[in-house]
């Protein structure tokens, strides 16, 4: 995939062609076809009936890009390529088969870290090599390289700390941030046109770097619960950007070409994502978060949840006519995809009609859901976007969340005041029924306090998803 594979080109680049001599005919073409190759990728990847194909395109352009580049004829010496190359490889092929499914945000997000911190450091060699002769463009394009470079390294970094939960998943908020936050901005770009217009001023390129360190940070720690997922599209395309302006820098074709497409589609997607999750764009843009105090958990549950047994789920099933499944982040962690396929069977030769409800950022990644349930071959036309069954959920005997928490949390649409107020959220309290799989009261990624789990019509199931869903059809099987 373009996006994913797109660091180890930065990367390699970055170290083979620091100025850049004419390109041969053949490393043209070759750069040509991966170009056309990139669009048609990302073209592919807009459906999930031709995305296998997209990432296979992706991955042959980019092999034929890193191949022509190493072999350009002012590379001479082949040992540091060489052993990058097998560290790199090494670490990339551990990453990939060790990494679970649910940690995969977590890797991309890695991904981007690395690929805008090796960007940001040729902008860095570029500078001290060059400054006293560097013109006003090419000291500009570095700027734009080495901000967006480091922002989206150390923002990466805070944003793969908060998907693997090391550091706190809520919004982290201070007095004055959103002022102080635009000022370290606004610090950093004045140091970046002092230097375009005063390139001899290097002392000045180390605050330069500091202020877009720092800024990565602030601008990902007030992000949090629904944001998150478009903060990681919105990094995505930075480290595109930084790439493409690295291509202005080293003077790389492919460069440009290859990070205006990743820096354009991720901003598109995070557009997307904003506009579905009902999001201020440019409050993610900045930083800028919308902190509410969210409340107190006894306050929601105490005395009010009830919990039942997969014997009487198996009862209350017994007469659904029909019957949808919600799945969630949990679902993933209890790799309960086969288990809820094994389900779908056992209710459809019931006679029941049984369907899945798929909300936009449930998981961790985008599509993330449509993902696992395609992995149990539960077929296409059961599975409803968010918008095709909101407004039926009324008209539903019971729904089973398995593992979702903060994507049917009516607070969002009933609570002004909570802290994911307006995230449009899966219906599920209008049904007749409603029976929740987890292990705990615990929050989802949010971190906050879910009322549906208290509402009269829910039912708590405190199990691991799997296990649930395998007692639940034992169960149907005695009935
Ligand atoms: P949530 O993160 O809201 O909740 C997941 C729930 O799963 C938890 O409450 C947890 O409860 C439960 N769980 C964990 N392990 C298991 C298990 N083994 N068996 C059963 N349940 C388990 O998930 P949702 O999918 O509802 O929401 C996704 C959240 O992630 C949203 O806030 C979204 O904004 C955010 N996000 C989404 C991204 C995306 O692109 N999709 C990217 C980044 C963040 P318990 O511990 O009690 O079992």
């Amino acid at each position: 995939m373009v996006p994913a594979s797109f660091p180890a080109l930065t990367g390699l680049v970055a170290t083979l062609v620091p100025h850049a001599a004419p390109l041969p005919w053949y490393v043209t073409v070759i750069y040509m076809a991966a170009a056309v190759s990139f669009v048609f990728s990302l073209k592919w990847l807009n459906s999930h009936k031709t995305a296998r194909r997209g990432v296979k395109m992706g991955e042959i352009g980019m092999a034929a890009a890193i191949l022509a580049t190493v072999f350009l004829p002012e590379v001479r010496h082949y040992n540091w390529i060489i052993i990058a190359g097998i560290i790199g490889s090494g670490i990339g092929i551990l990453l990939a088969v060790l990494t679970p499914m649910t940690a995969v945000p977590q890797q991309t997000a890695l991904s981007h870290a690395f690929g805008a911190l090796a960007a940001a450091l040729v902008g860095t060699a570029e500078y001290y090599s060059q400054y006293s002769h560097l013109t006003p463009m090419h000291t500009g394009a570095i700027a734009f390289e080495s901000l967006l470079g480091y922002l989206t390294f150390t923002g990466s970094l805070i944003a793969a700390g908060k998907l693997q939960e090391v550091l706190p998943t809520r919004p982290i908020s201070y007095p004055f941030q959103n002022p102080i936050n635009l000022s370290v901005l606004a610090l950093a770009v004045a140091c970046g046109i002092w230097m375009i217009v005063s390139p001899a001023h290097a002392l000045l390129y180390p605050l330069f770097m500091v202020l877009s360190l720092l800024f990565g940070v602030l601008l990902i720690i007030p992000i949090g619960g629904g944001d998150m997922p478009t903060v990681i599209a919105l990094l995505n395309s930075y480290a595109g950007l930084s790439a493409a302006a690295m291509g202005f820098v080293v003077n790389n074709k492919l460069l440009i070409i290859g990070g205006a497409l990743e820096g354009s589609s991720g901003f598109i997607l995070s557009m997307i994502m904003c506009k579905a999750m009902n999001r201020s764009f440019l409050n993610v843009l900045f930083g800028q978060a919308k902190i509410e105090k969210a409340a107190k958990a006894d306050d929601v549950y105490g005395g009010k949840i009830k919990t039942v047994t997969a014997e009487e789920i198996a009862d209350i099933l017994d007469g659904a006519r029909r019957v949808v499944i919600v799945p969630g982040y949990g679902l993933a962690v209890a790799q309960a995809q086969h288990a809820t396929g094994e389900l779908f069977e056992t209710l459809t030769a019931r006679g029941v009609d049984v369907e899945f409800a798929i909300h936009p950022v449930a998981g961790r990644m985008p599509g993330h859901m449509n993902v696992l349930l395609a992995e149990a071959d539960i077929p296409y036309d059961h599975l409803k976007e968010m918008d095709q069954i909101n407004e039926q959920f009324d008209d539903v005997d019971v729904v089973i969340v398995n593992g979702a928490n903060d994507v049917v949390n009516p607070d969002a649409r009933d609570n002004a005041n909570s802290p994911i107020a307006g995230m449009p959220i899966l219906n599920v309290d209008k049904a007749r029924t409603v029976v929740v799989i987890k292990r705990s009261l615990s929050p989802g990624f949010a971190g906050i306090p879910n009322p549906l789990f208290a509402r009269d019509n829910c039912l708590m199931f405190f199990s691991d998803g799997k296990k649930a869903t395998l007692d639940i059809i034992q169960a149907l099987k005695k009935t």
